[in-house]
């Protein structure tokens, strides 16, 4: 037995460190951010050292904190890019779960550098909308959900009728998929009730 195959001989859990990824998606208010706040009170409950991370361009309610719809919040690092994410995460390097909130408003880069901390042994854990306002797949979430090793759907209420909600209705006239908004802006509806937006 050489030295590299040392590994193979201790027990489970001891191996080379896994890392994944999870992916918490769904409508507006389906409960996304409850559900990652979640994850982060646990993995705290664990002793783990946890990053939260938000794009820059959401500022709704507080610069440096992710805040649910019922007020409950973290505190966050707010990233204008995927780069910048890394750049942050680098320096914390006991960091083991790398936590990402409206992760649909970060570009397409954000999916490598989330398999690239995953490769490294962290757990990472992004939650965003699945769907835009139109009803069409929103930004990097597609892909990440298409690597992730875990996706949560979860579902919101339709305002209308009382459905599953898996889709966000806009309901105030505004151009481009990169509008955030809160509760006067848009509400969760199912596919029956869903009128998707057209800009202009
Ligand atoms: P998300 O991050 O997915 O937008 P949040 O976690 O911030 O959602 O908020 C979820 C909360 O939103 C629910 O616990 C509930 O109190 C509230 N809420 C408001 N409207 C709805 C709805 N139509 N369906 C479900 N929950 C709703
Ligand atoms: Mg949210
Ligand atoms: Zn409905």
């Amino acid at each position: 037995m050489n030295s590299s195959d040392s590994h193979r001989f201790d027990p489970p859990g001891k191996v080379a460190a896994q890392g994944w990824i999870e992916v918490v998606c769904g409508s507006m208010f389906s409960g996304k951010t409850e559900e990652l706040l979640r994850r982060i009170k646990r993995a705290h409950l664990a002793r783990q050292t946890v990053l939260l991370f938000k794009p820059r361009v959401d500022s709704r309610y507080d610069a440096v904190k992710v805040v649910s719809h019922e007020g409950l919040n973290a505190d966050a690092f707010p990233v204008a890019t995927a780069s910048a994410m890394l750049e942050r995460a680098a320096q914390v390097p006991l960091a083991t779960v790398i936590a990402i909130d409206e992760v649909q408003f970060f570009d397409d880069a954000i999916v490598d550098a989330a398999q690239s901390l995953a490769g490294r042994g962290l757990r990472v854990i992004a939650a965003g909308l699945d769907q835009d306002s139109r009803g069409r797949p929103f930004g990097p979430v597609p892909a990440l959900m298409a690597v992730a090793e875990y996706v949560t759907k979860l579902h919101a209420v339709c305002a209308r009728c009382g459905a599953p909600g898996t889709r966000s209705q806009r309901l105030v006239a505004a151009e481009g998929q990169l509008f955030v908004g809160g509760f006067a802006d848009y509400e969760a509806r199912c596919r029956a009730c869903f009128v998707p937006h057209v800009d202009g």
